[in-house]
C-alpha cells in the first residue's frame, strides 16, 4: 500500500512537475482543517434526559418496567427526541409475560450498510424502581450521543444504528428478540455492538470496559481503553454478560461498551435521580462519543 501510494510521487518528481505535486499537500491540509472535531457534552446536555425519565416514573407508580405505561412513556420520550433530530426510528414489538414491549431502533441516514456500528442500552427498569442509574443513565448517554451525531451532521463511514431495549430486567428479552430475528447476513453486517448499562454510578473509581473473550481485544475495547488512558482514568476489564451484550455474544457478534458498576440502590426505589453522579454520567457520555466518532470513521477488516 505504501509503495503504491508513493509511486506517482516518485514518477512525477522524476518528470519535474513539482507544481502539480505541491497542490496535493495543500488540498489535503485544507480538507483536514475542515474535518469536524469530536464533540463533548456538558451536564446540561445529559442530565435533563434523566430528569425526564424520573418524572415519567413519578407519574406512573414509581417505575418504568416492562409492560407498564412508565416504559411506554420512556420509549415515547426518547423516540420524539430522535425524530426531531432527523433519525429514522421504529418500534419493534415483542411479547413477554403476556405484555407487549418495544425495542426502539434509530438509524442515522448514511454510512456503509454492510458495516453497522450498533450502540444500545436497556430502557426498562424493574417494578420496584424508577431505574435512573439502571438504566436511565446508559439510555441517556446513548441518546445524548445520538443527538450529537445529528447536531454535527456526522457523515460516518460505518452505518450508525442506536437501540433502546425493552425487558432487559426479566432476562435480556428485548435484545434477544432483536438478535433472534436477524438473518445470518444481517448479523454479519454488525461490526460491533456497544452496550451501556449503568453509566452514572456514584463514587465511580474506574470504568468497567467490556472485553469480548470470543473475539479477543476488539478495536472498540482498545478505543475505550485509549480514551480513558489519555485522561488518566483507570479501567478494569469485564466479560460479556449480565446485560444486553450477552444477546449479541450468544449470536457471535463482537461487543464492547462499559459500566460504572453496580450501585447500592440497584433495583430499589432509591435508584432515583440522586443515585446518579452528574460528572460521571457526563464523562461516560463523552467516552461514548469519543469512541463512536473514532469507530464511525474507520472500517477495519474482520
Ligand atoms: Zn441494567
Amino acid at each position: 500500500m505504501t509503495l503504491r501510494r508513493s509511486l506517482p510521487g516518485l514518477v512525477a518528481g522524476a518528470l519535474g512537475i513539482s507544481l502539480t505535486l505541491s497542490a496535493v499537500p495543500a488540498a489535503t491540509a485544507s480538507a483536514k482543517a475542515q474535518a469536524p472535531t469530536t464533540p463533548t457534552v456538558s451536564e446540561q446536555q445529559v442530565m435533563p434526559h434523566l430528569r425526564a425519565l424520573q418524572r415519567i416514573a413519578d407519574r406512573n407508580g414509581g417505575n418504568r418496567a416492562h409492560g407498564t405505561q412508565g416504559y411506554a412513556d420512556s420509549v415515547a420520550y426518547v423516540k420524539s427526541a430522535l425524530d426531531r433530530a432527523g433519525f429514522r426510528t421504529k418500534l419493534v414489538p415483542f411479547t413477554y409475560n403476556g405484555a407487549t414491549g418495544n425495542n426502539l431502533i434509530a438509524d442515522w441516514p448514511g454510512g456503509d450498510p454492510d458495516h453497522v456500528l450498533l450502540t444500545g442500552a436497556h430502557l426498562d427498569s424493574v417494578k420496584e424502581s424508577p431505574g435512573i442509574n439502571d438504566n436511565g443513565s446508559g439510555s441517556a448517554a446513548v441518546l445524548a450521543t445520538a443527538l450529537q451525531v445529528a447536531k454535527s451532521r456526522l457523515t460516518p463511514e460505518r452505518h450508525l444504528r442506536f437501540a433502546w431495549w425493552g425487558a432487559e430486567e426479566p432476562g435480556l428479552i428485548g435484545s434477544a428478540d432483536y438478535v433472534g430475528k436477524l438473518s445470518g447476513a444481517e448479523r454479519r453486517r454488525i461490526d460491533v455492538y456497544l452496550n451501556f448499562d449503568q453509566a452514572g454510578s456514584k463514587n465511580t473509581q474506574q470504568w468497567l470496559v467490556v472485553h469480548d473473550d470470543e473475539h479477543g481485544e476488539t478495536e472498540a475495547q482498545q478505543a475505550f481503553e485509549s480514551w480513558f488512558a489519555e485522561r488518566n482514568i483507570p479501567t478494569f476489564d469485564i466479560g460479556v454478560g449480565g446485560s444486553d451484550h450477552e444477546s449479541f455474544g450468544n449470536a457471535g457478534i463482537p461487543s464492547s461498551g462499559f459500566s460504572t458498576g453496580i450501585s447500592d440502590c440497584i433495583h430499589e426505589a432509591c435508584d432515583n435521580l440522586a443515585n446518579v453522579e452528574p460528572k460521571t454520567e457526563t464523562t461516560s457520555t463523552d467516552a461514548l462519543i469519543g469512541v463512536l466518532w473514532k469507530l464511525a470513521a474507520t472500517i477495519a477488516r474482520r
